[in-house]
């Protein structure tokens, strides 16, 4: 493989378009006895290759390495030395890896499409992420072996020794790459490169079902302290730690998901490259963080970087370095993350690069591949998944949805304090016409199911989270839900009954408790959360396993990341009663889902309705071809109340 060959020149910028680049001032002003070392990150790729999304089946700015790709060229040609790393989460998270995994397999021999463009690039290390193992120790390990670039992970083992360096690690724990370096007077001189790399410990409860039995973890900070002496002792002028970690809390402890601000401060280590969360730096997000200066970069004084996710950013490190005798040492720094894109004030995205031509054809095949694949059958349905009614009965594109996120989130609070707990399910109709217009629904017919059709039941990137919340707080969430509803005046006939101004991605139905919503009652809870009437209730019959929900009792709600850290902001869902982060989004859940049961029944089970109001008529309006699925809704009495204003059907129901 080509890094065994030692002493490599670094990658020096193409000359296409470089009478364009500016130097970089390190690179301009560098001393005969310095140089100028430029580190190119790209982090949590999740096989983004191409600037399309393959649930929405369309191409898209923001996302691909092919764009990213088309900036280090320039980005290079910026710096007399560079090297180009990626940080891990690369193998899973489109539908283009799912298609390799579940569809086509890797067999010995074949190559991933995402290590084919990595290799097109030219990267000269990269480290595991989390997601690596999503689809198997076996499937890594094949993907893997195509790889052009050194793989570095210090943190996992397949059997542990007494301490860190006795462990038989699953991939070289580090690497000491052997470049020559071309200082400001133009000379060349050897230097020595230590990449190390780590993964969040919590791969071990994430991917239990692979990794249990045949690899163990260690904490990232401790497994460092191990190593990093080592490749000191190994002769490595700098070390960059390659940490597919966040940058979080400050305050150490013991099997940390995001270590990166306490790793910072592992004595040898020179830069660090972050990822995991999907987020920038250096960026204002981090204002707040200890021992983070958000404004330069820097992590306990060291250069830190988090190039965005899906191709997004170029994360950079520049470091001058000094010759010290025979040794090179960093004497300043600067870092920065590189859009590829711009948000513009209308929302619009500018792409601010085009696509690399050879990584684009390189990855052609398993493209028009993959574009095939979200487009066929992955599994069937057997019954429709529509969400016309999804506002006034409980609905098949919800339920299905809820369905999902319960199964995974059982299989991950297995074996943990909460494994006894009661799991519910939270869920809200994403296309429920409103604003979107009267087409803007869901709308499945029963029989096939392709990935293309879970964009349309989960239109959000969002990650799955579980809360743990009290009775009385299952109770309130539903109350903030039923704010969807106007207040009906008992007795009156076609009364309005949605409040337009509430939006239906706020319309939760909890799955695993029963309910009635009494509509002759105020609304608790504004439109936006707050606390309108504190005594109202219009939630009624709650119930669990046919018995009444009281304050007092302990559930676990599956959700997503927004609502769970308060978007919305719903009662027991405010940010501090998350149990579990999952590292999956909801979609790929789903997607799981159909895979691993082939039929799906998402048949709503009615487990809410409105309370029964007599004489009582209301009137809502959804898309046309609700008329086609009249007959199936339970729990409700529905006709057809003629056409509406801007296309939209009328419905009257029968309180
Ligand atoms: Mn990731
Ligand atoms: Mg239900």
């Amino acid at each position: 493989m080509k890094h065994n060959v030692t002493r490599r020149q670094f990658l020096a910028g193409t000359t296409a378009g470089a009478a364009l680049i500016t130097l970089h001032p390190f690179s301009a002003r560098a001393a005969a006895n310095q140089a100028h070392l430029r580190i190119m990150e790209t982090t949590d790729i999740h096989v983004h290759v191409y600037p399309y999304d393959y649930y929405a089946d369309r191409p898209v700015d923001t996302v691909g390495l092919s764009r990213t790709a088309s900036i280090i060229s320039d980005i290079r040609a910026e710096a007399t030395n560079t090297l180009l790393v990626d940080n891990g989460d690369f193998l899973q998270g489109n539908p283009m890896g799912d298609y390799i995994a579940y569809e086509r397999g890797m067999a010995e021999g074949d190559m991933h499409p995402i290590v084919t463009a990595m290799n097109t690039l030219g990267f000269d290390a990269a480290t595991i992420g989390n997601h690596e193992f999503n689809y198997g120790i076996s499937f890594l390990e094949k993907s893997m072996a195509g790889a052009d670039f050194p793989v570095v992970l210090a943190n996992i083992a397949k059997s542990e020794g007494a301490s860190p360096r006795e462990d038989e690690t699953l991939f070289a724990p580090y690497v000491i790459l052997d470049r020559m370096l071309t200082d400001g007077a133009g000379n060349t001189h050897p230097i020595k490169v230590g990449v190390i790399g780590f993964t969040p410990p919590q791969v071990m409860n994430w991917d239990r079902k692979h990794l249990e039995g045949n690899v163990t973890a260690r904490d990232i900070v401790a497994t460092a302290e191990a190593y990093v002496p080592q490749m000191r002792e190994e002769g490595a002028d700098i070390i960059i730690a390659l940490s597919h970690s966040g940058i979080g809390s400050a305050q150490r402890a013991d099997g940390m998901e995001n270590a990166s601000v306490p790793l910072a401060q592992v004595d040898g280590i020179d830069a660090l490259v972050t990822g995991h969360s999907h987020l920038v730096f250096p960026s204002p997000t981090y204002a707040d963080y200890a021992a983070v200066d958000a404004d330069k970069g820097t992590i306990h004084g060291k250069p830190a970087v988090m190039g965005g996710f899906w191709g997004s950013h170029l994360g950079l490190i520049d470091l001058l370095l000094e010759r010290d005798g025979n040794a090179w040492r960093v004497v300043s720094s600067e870092t920065e993350a590189r859009p590829i894109s711009r948000r513009n004030e209308d929302r619009s995205i500018t792409a601010l690069v085009e696509d690399d031509a050879a990584v684009i054809e390189a990855v052609r095949q398993d493209h028009e591949e993959t574009l095939a694949y979200v487009r066929r059958a992955v599994g069937k349905t057997s019954a429709p998944l529509h969400s016309y009614f999804a506002l006034v009965a409980d609905d098949p594109s919800v339920q299905i949805v809820s369905i999902a996120q319960k199964w995974y989130i059982e299989q991950m609070l297995a074996n943990t304090e909460y494994a006894g707990l009661p799991i519910l399910s939270a869920a809200a109709p994403f296309k429920a016409g409103g604003r979107g217009g009267p087409e803007y629904y869901t709308d499945v017919a029963a029989g096939d199911v392709a990935i293309k059709n879970v964009a349309d039941l989960y239109l959000y990137p969002n990650t799955v989270r579980a809360v743990k919340v009290t009775g009385a707080e299952v109770k309130d969430w539903l109350e903030r839900s039923a704010g969807m509803f106007n207040q009906v005046e008992p007795g009156a006939q076609d009364a309005a009954l949605l409040n337009p101004d509430f939006p239906s991605y706020n319309f939760d139905v909890i799955d695993g408790v029963t309910y009635q919503i009494d509509l002759s009652q105020p609304s608790k809870y504004d439109p936006k959360g707050g606390l309108a009437q504190a005594e109202a209730s219009r939630i009624v019959n709650l119930a669990y396993n046919g018995e009444p929900v009281t304050p007092d009792m302990e559930f676990v709600i599956a959700t997503n990341n927004y609502r769970a850290s308060g978007g919305g902001s719903f009662p027991g869902a405010m940010g501090d009663t998350i149990i579990f982060e999952a590292p999956d989004t909801n979609r790929d859940v789903i997607v799981r889902y159909i895979v691993e049961q082939g039929t799906i029944n998402p048949s709503a089970d009615a487990n809410w309705s409105f309370a029964p109001l007599e004489g009582t008529t209301v009137l809502f309006e959804t898309g046309p071809r609700a008329r086609d699925y009249m007959g199936d809704v339970k729990g409700v009495t529905i006709e057809d109340a003629g056409e509406a204003a801007d296309g939209f059907a009328a419905f009257r129901i029968k309180l």
